[in-house]
């Protein structure tokens, strides 16, 4: 596909919808509830959640095979936003959307995943609308994907993000708030607060949410080692808000950056795109591969 048309005219969709997953120290007074007590709630409040998530996003149907893990490709940016746009002018969201379509053709080839993206087409979806896709559908692993600018246009390669609440240097967090800030795209927002017993039940799960996440990054960064070419410090982190779904293990993907000559002019060859995916998807078999509750089926092999 192009990945230097002129800007979409896509419709805004107004954000209706805020997943707030606050650190623990927002919620470091004593709790004196039972873990039982919270799950309980917390499951009734995330049955309210999904409610809610339903009636905001439009319904897609997912195809056959539910057995089969669902992986969730999510472009970046979309319609209004751009995303960054690079020294000649390609924009990331094109890049991002044909980036993610590669590598959904490459891990379906393989018939051991389902694999979806939050956007299959030139169109601005909220940032919270692409977590609250991933957890209607129940997605085993979540990956963001994306080709930004740094004020620093030397700055090249491939680098892999996880959440954290303090980001690991300037650069990232400088980063995180620009991705943060595509919701200004969205207009004014609505939003909801959840209830103080969902965040306290998404700490709990959170950290081995965030092993995953980890895990994940480590072996994308090891694969990408191979044959692309890494910023220094592959593998950082700070408050990305798209990928603060509590239960599904998510990283962001920064495939190159389009500050960059040489990045920018890599990621529009489809050829180049084609080994960023070859790599990513390495990485996901990888990673289900040594997944001991859900890889049955999967050849136990380390990646
Ligand atoms: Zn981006």
């Amino acid at each position: 596909m192009s990945v230097n048309s002129p800007q979409s005219t896509d419709k805004v969709q107004v954000c209706k919808l805020f997943v707030s997953i606050r650190p623990m120290s927002a919620i470091a007074r004593p709790v004196l509830i039972s873990r039982r007590v919270l799950l309980a709630a917390g499951l009734s409040a995330r049955f309210l959640w999904s409610e809610r998530a339903q009636a905001a996003a439009p319904a897609r149907p997912l195809p056959a095979k539910p057995s089969l893990p669902l992986v969730v490709l999510d472009p970046g940016h979309g319609g209004k936003d751009p995303g960054a746009i690079g020294v000649s002018g390609t924009y990331e969201k094109h890049v991002a959307l044909a980036a993610a379509q590669e590598l959904q053709r490459q891990l379906t080839a393989g018939g051991r995943y389902r694999v979806e993206l939050t956007r299959t087409r030139d169109v601005f979806v909220p940032l919270d609308q692409r977590v609250a896709f991933a957890q209607r559908h129940g997605a085993a692993l979540f990956v963001s994907m994306h080709a930004d600018a740094l004020s620093d246009h030397a700055v090249r390669g491939a680098s892999v993000y996880t959440l954290s609440d303090a980001a690991s240097d300037k650069q990232t967090a400088a980063l995180a708030r620009r991705e943060n800030a595509a919701d200004r795209f969205g207009g004014p927002a609505f939003h909801d607060t959840p209830p103080e017993v969902s965040r306290i039940l998404s700490s709990l799960v959170r950290q081995e949410t965030r092993q995953g996440a980890a895990r994940l990054a480590g072996r994308v960064v090891g694969e990408f080692g191979r044959d692309l070419k890494l910023i220094q410090n592959p593998s950082r982190h700070a408050g990305f808000m798209v990928l603060k779904a509590a239960d599904i293990p998510s990283v962001l993907v920064e495939m190159g950056f389009m500050s960059n000559r040489e990045d920018e002019a890599a990621l529009r060859r489809p050829e180049h795109r084609a080994k960023v995916a070859g790599a990513m998807r390495r990485a996901v078999d990888a990673w289900f591969a040594v997944r001991p509750e859900k890889s049955a089926g999967l050849p136990q092999t380390q990646g």
